[in-house]
């Protein structure tokens, strides 16, 4: 039986639609009050402690020292051999005709932790942060925004992913307050001000952590990127669309990017997400041999986005979208980012860039849901949006449907909070 097992269940109680049954098991970093941060997994409602498995010896050999930690970097480094083994025991360890922790009250104490109970902390040490640019239709889409229909599409974006190198240092976990940015504005022939972003933005991401280093000077083949990768988040690359409409010629986004990206918590394995598999698109013309794919490296995760203004009383989706409409896929992000010789490190964070669907109900930001502000987004309670007002909790979710089950991957929220005041 694979760890993926659609029948599979365990002793503990999951819903149906519950983001985390036992085909899921992502890893987070967790507290309680008054204890330290560590690493467990995601049981329906509740957080197995992976440090008090280990330090009583049940997780597999050769695995020790690694999830009494406050990220999940040293776990990583172990490699793919040590994941899936780590894996297919806490898969064992739950099942529920599995012995072994069911039956016993007091291990059942020490390591099952209500989720209710504990504070997640950002998962891992984000080494370096690249973001991509890779979704066909919000290239397409921003392209007509920034530069009319007939320059949409650079002519270089369908020979590479292309992207830069963003900020490790303001990645934050989910629930983090997202101050609304200070910067220069251009506003038409005046000469630059110091203000407010008025042109907040969110972007519907999902994220890649690498769980191995790759040396510098060195390429990597498809299979070397795939084994690469550790696993998957939620990520919202905040963006101040104003403040990068005037600093971006000639380099491109800097500090309209750097203020705040948030990611979920829970970090999905590669593993958890196989049976999910797809194809990339159909990609014209055929990539340089570097690129070249053989492999199912696309995700069908659906996506969703939500919002709640400070006057709403639930959150209202107002888009949706699915992983699975990359143009470059992740292992291809990847070979492209290490062709030069780059290294890459335990750690590095890769942003698949927005990713944007076919349909208008599918637009992965507010630029392109309310056309840079010229087709007025509405919320259920009458309100209009064209980007992000102070109050407003931006929240992405996303999942891929099982046969019974689904693999979840909880939440990647955010509130924006006003900006500080001009200094003079
Ligand atoms: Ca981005």
């Amino acid at each position: 039986m694979s760890a993926s097992d659609a029948a599979m269940r365990s002793f503990i109680e999951v819903a149906r639609e519950s983001d985390f049954p036992i085909q899921n098991l992502p890893y987070g970093v967790f507290s309680t009050q008054g204890s330290a941060p560590r690493i467990g997994t995601a049981i329906g409602d509740m957080i197995l402690d992976l440090s008090v498995l280990e330090a009583r010896g049940l997780l597999s050999a050769g695995v020790s020292k690694v999830f009494d930690k406050p990220t999940l970097n040293e776990f990583m480094a172990l490699g793919p051999k040590a994941w899936e083994n780590v894996r297919a025991r806490i898969t064992q360890l739950l099942r529920h005709d599995e012995a072994t922790l069911r039956d016993d009250a007091a291990l059942r104490a020490a390591a099952l932790i209500p989720k209710s109970a504990a504070q997640m902390h950002l998962p891992f040490e984000v080494a370096s942060f690249s973001d991509f640019y890779s979704s066909l239709q919000h290239a397409s889409n921003a392209g007509m925004i920034l530069r009319g229909p007939n320059a949409a599409l650079m002519p270089n974006w369908r020979h590479m992913p292309i992207g830069y190198n963003s900020r490790a240092s303001t990645v934050v976990v989910s629930g983090t307050p997202v101050r609304r940015p200070l910067g220069q504005l251009k506003l038409g022939d005046a000469p630059p001000i110091m203000g407010p972003c008025a042109k907040l933005d969110f972007e519907l991401e999902m994220g890649f952590v690498l769980g191995q280093d790759s040396r510098m000077g060195e390429m990597l083949n498809e299979a070397q990127a795939q084994s690469m990768i550790f696993g998957f988040v939620l990520l919202n690359d905040w963006s101040a669309r104003d403040i990068q409409a005037w600093e971006y010629q000639p380099l491109g986004p800097f500090l309209a990017k750097a203020f705040a990206t948030t990611i979920s918590p829970w970090v999905v394995s590669a593993q958890a997400l196989e049976p999910f598999r797809v194809a990339t698109p159909v990609q014209e013309p055929q990539p340089l041999p570097y690129l070249r794919q053989a492999g199912l490296n696309n995700y069908d995760v659906k996506l969703e986005v939500w919002l709640k203004s400070a006057t709403m009383s639930a959150p209202a989706q107002i888009s949706h979208s699915n992983f699975r409409y990359m143009y470059w896929s992740s292992v291809q992000q990847l070979m492209h980012h290490a062709s030069t010789g780059c290294a890459m490190r335990v750690g590095d964070l890769l942003g698949s860039g927005t990713i944007s669907g076919d349909e208008a109900s599918e637009r992965g930001s507010l630029l392109e849901l309310s056309w840079n502000g010229t087709q007025p987004l509405s919320l259920p309670n009458g309100q209009t949006r064209c980007f992000l007002e102070d109050g407003d909790e931006l929240i992405l979710r996303g999942y891929a449907q099982g046969d019974g089950y689904r693999i979840g991957f909880g939440e990647a929220a955010g509130l924006v909070l006003p900006a500080l005041p001009v200094p003079v």
